[in-house]
């Protein structure tokens, strides 16, 4: 079989870049080995994916190279796909910050792909592994589970190594690595924390207890949004959001009360309650079962009245800045993306094509582009798709 553009993954950014591609009158096969083509759209968003996000901007990425992104970011923007979105009549919310998701289901998201993909005159074949591929003086010539595919341009949608049993697999990385390009160390990110020892000891049976507004600190960078604690650990999106950017090692920081200086809140209820427990006080503005466990463990509670001003400062200090020790993270296994892959300085930023061999391109999430969590993965994986879509 001979087609001009081949596309290996058909998730968000394979089946963008064929639509595009097939808009230009190109001959467009895409090709997945799963069952069933853009599982994780599907799985997105509990289920209604959150399929942009109307701020998304180069700054919400992590990357070797923090300029890559710019330039498809900025010619395929959220607007752009919220207009395939409305010509499709599909309702959507805005759910905060600026993340968009559908009113009802994501499957909608994969509907209006496909039906793209056919208007556009693009063939998908689910259940479609890749074998082998091989460059050829015309292009690439690519083993399938359906036969010999001889292709002009070959693009690599395949995705990152989070959720295995979604169809996740490294086939981006070796194909980057046969052709001579880098590929940057791969770790999973937007993930849960891990605790091990005393820590998840200490914390392990207020798993389901959640905070609604958290502030996660590695570094210089910081995330508010909620937490929850689980049976091995520390989740919900504030610190889905910072487990990209911590490695084990990294002195994480939590303040469990962002909005105020703790110190003086305590010093004024020493006044207003005097005889009031700390416990009790600390209970009224964090869920009684964490302010419990965390008299037990790090301050002993007694009438308000009874503790010097020096006393609360100290307990208001470690209460804006837990240093919480994470021994690891969930992995693959339930990471919504995978950092790093394929490096960025092998790739053009305005075609996502590599520079070692023409005629191969790279988009999506094997690129080392991540975005953090709502809407930024799947705003990356439009653009780059269609920065590929529109030269393939
Ligand atoms: P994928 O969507 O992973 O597609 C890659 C495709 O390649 C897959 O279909 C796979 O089967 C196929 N493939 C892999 N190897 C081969 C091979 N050897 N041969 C043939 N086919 C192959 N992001 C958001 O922006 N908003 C969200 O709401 C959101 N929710 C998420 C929820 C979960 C649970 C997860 C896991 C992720 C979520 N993400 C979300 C992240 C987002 O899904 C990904 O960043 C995005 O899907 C990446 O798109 P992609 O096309 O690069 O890769």
């Amino acid at each position: 079989m001979k087609v001009d553009v081949l596309i290996v993954g058909a998730g968000a950014a394979g089946l963008m870049c064929a639509i595009a591609a097939g808009q230009r009158g190109r001959r467009v096969l895409v090709v997945d080995h799963a069952n069933k083509v853009g599982k994780k759209i599907l799985m997105s968003g509990g289920g209604r994916c959150n399929f942009t996000n109307t701020g998304a901007g180069p700054a919400n990425f992590l990357s070797a190279n923090p300029h890559f992104a710019k330039s498809a970011l900025a010619r395929y923007t959220p607007w752009d796909f919220i207009a395939l979105v409305e010509k499709h009549g599909i309702a959507y919310h805005e759910k905060e910050l600026g993340q968009l998701f559908c009113d009802d289901s994501s499957k909608q998201i994969v509907r209006m792909l496909l039906d793209e993909c056919a208007a556009a005159g693009v063939t998908v074949e689910a259940s479609c592994g890749v074998q082998r591929v091989r460059k050829t003086p015309e292009g690439f010539s690519v083993r399938t589970a359906r036969g010999e595919v001889h292709a002009e341009s070959l693009v690599v949608a395949s995705g990152g190594l989070s959720i295995p049993s979604m169809g996740a697999s490294g086939f981006g990385y070796e194909l980057a690595r046969q052709f001579g390009h880098a590929v940057l160390p791969t770790r999973a990110g937007l993930v849960p924390l891990t605790l091990s020892g005393k820590h998840q000891e200490h914390y392990q049976d207020l798993a389901g207890v959640a905070l609604p507004l958290a502030e996660t600190r590695v570094g210089k960078q910081s995330f508010r949004a909620g937490l929850l604690f689980t049976h091995r650990g520390l989740s919900g999106p504030s610190i889905l959001q910072i487990s990209s950017y911590w490695q084990p090692g990294d002195d994480l920081r939590i303040d469990l009360l962002p909005d105020q200086d703790t110190g003086d809140w305590l010093i004024g209820q020493r006044q207003a309650r005097p005889l009031a427990e700390l416990k009790t006080v600390l209970g009224d503005v964090l869920p009684k079962r964490l302010a419990q466990r965390l008299c037990e463990q790090w301050f002993e509670s007694r009438p308000m009245r009874q503790y010097r001003e020096a006393e609360l400062a100290q307990i208001g200090s470690q209460l804006n800045a837990w240093p919480i020790t994470a021994s690891g993270t969930e992995g693959y296994r339930t990471a919504e993306v995978t950092l790093g892959g394929v490096d960025t300085d092998g790739l053009s930023s305005s075609t996502m094509q590599s520079r070692l061999v023409p005629g191969l391109y790279f988009i999506g999430e094997v690129v080392d582009v991540t975005g953090w969590l709502g809407g930024y993965n799947f705003q990356w994986a439009w653009a780059s798709g269609q920065a590929a879509g529109q030269v393939a």
